[in-house]
């Protein structure tokens, strides 16, 4: 393969091989030509995903708003509902004051439900009925969109981690093994709002804080929580934006043909959460105001970017089944010449006509 050439053209190809060699791309997180080259193709990826869902959902995208994403399986533990009271917050203050400087958003959310599991659908619903509104008020503009993807799949991920400047992995802490999502946002240049939790705490050692927007509470600050009691009144009672949010799922603001639609909705935040969304509301909802104000900053925000593509190496499979070989298994590599993953292989050649 002969070398490629332009500012991208930094540090090789070997890195296909040896992911780990992407850190070799920290050096270049501050130089402007870099930036401008990655800024180019993220930009890129954005256009043709909006032209693919502005054709699916009939909706127009503003392409230079802050692409929010989160895309997994709907489930209370993995908190879509924590990023809906987000959307809401962020309407409710374009309604209250529609001058307000705010960094214009396009939040996507998808994944599958299983199909007994009532609950998920309802928040399916919920987030739907939400984009509905908010979608279609002239007073919103082009400031916020919601969509949600439907038929989330490997096809669609495989256009949504590319044009992601937002990645959401916002489960309870305690609650997600590991996660896998996390780590393709992140290899693709997203930067990750999340919680202490699963696979999020190793990237933040290996890309270090200033890279990564952490909120919210620790494992061990859930346990304290869950010893001496959730009580969601609590913040409902305290948080004037909680309590509006909140009273607008249980009074059918966002489903004025059905008012007690998202009833249960409500009273799960209130009374019956497992997963203690409103403990971490205030933390989310000031943590995503810091994602605003540094997206106005493009270029701090793609130097983030590259120091996260730079920090994802550790995330190869490669690696995780070299350990798993070294350690578990207690086996040796074999140094027969195998091709490598872009080289064409002996047995996918074109068999000779009999
Ligand atoms: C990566 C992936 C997942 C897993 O996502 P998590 O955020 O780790 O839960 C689920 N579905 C699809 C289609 C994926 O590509």
């Amino acid at each position: 393969m002969k070398p490629r050439s332009g500012d991208w053209a930094k540090i090789g190809e070997d890195w296909v091989v040896h992911l780990d060699q992407l850190q070799l791309l920290k050096q270049w997180s501050q130089d402007p030509g870099f930036q401008r080259a990655v800024q180019k193709v993220k930009q890129e990826n954005k256009l043709k995903l909006s032209q693919l869902l502005e054709k699916e959902y009939n909706i127009k995208i503003n392409p230079s708003s802050l692409f929010d994403i989160q895309v997994k399986r709907i489930h209370e533990y993995k908190r879509q509902l924590l990023n809906c009271l987000h959307i809401i917050t962020l309407y409710n203050r374009i309604k209250k004051d529609p001058n307000a400087n705010i960094t214009p958003r396009t939040i996507m959310i998808g994944g599958k439900a299983a199909p007994g599991y009532y609950v998920a659908k309802k928040i399916i619903k919920l987030i739907c009925s939400v984009a509905s509104v908010v979608n279609n008020d002239p007073i919103v503009g082009d400031k916020l969109k919601v969509i949600f993807l439907e038929n989330y799949r490997v096809t669609l991920a495989e256009r949504i981690m590319p044009a992601a400047d937002l990645s959401e992995q916002i489960s309870t802490a305690g609650t997600e093994a590991s996660g896998t999502g996390n780590m393709k946002f992140m290899l693709n240049g997203a930067l990750t709002i999340g919680t202490l939790d699963g696979a999020n705490v190793e990237m933040a050692e290996e890309m270090g804080n200033d890279n990564i927007f952490i909120f919210g509470m620790t494992v061990d600050d859930v346990e304290a929580l869950q010893n001496r009691g959730y009580n969601a009144y609590d913040y409902y009672n305290r948080n004037p934006e909680i309590r509006q949010c909140v009273d607008q799922i249980q009074n059918g603001y966002f489903s004025p043909n059905n008012p007690d639609e998202f009833k249960d909705i409500a009273d799960i935040l209130l009374k019956y959460d497992r997963f203690y969304l409103l403990a971490d509301y205030e933390a989310y909802i000031e943590c995503q105001d810091k994602v605003s104000s540094i997206y106005q900053d493009q270029t701090k925000w793609v130097e983030m970017a590259i120091n996260n593509i730079a920090s994802s190496g550790k995330f190869s499979s490669d690696r995780t089944i070299e350990e798993y070989a070294k350690d578990i298994w207690g086996v040796e590599p074999s140094w027969e010449k195998l091709p490598a993953p872009h080289e064409p292989r002996e047995e996918d050649a074109t068999p000779a006509v009999k």
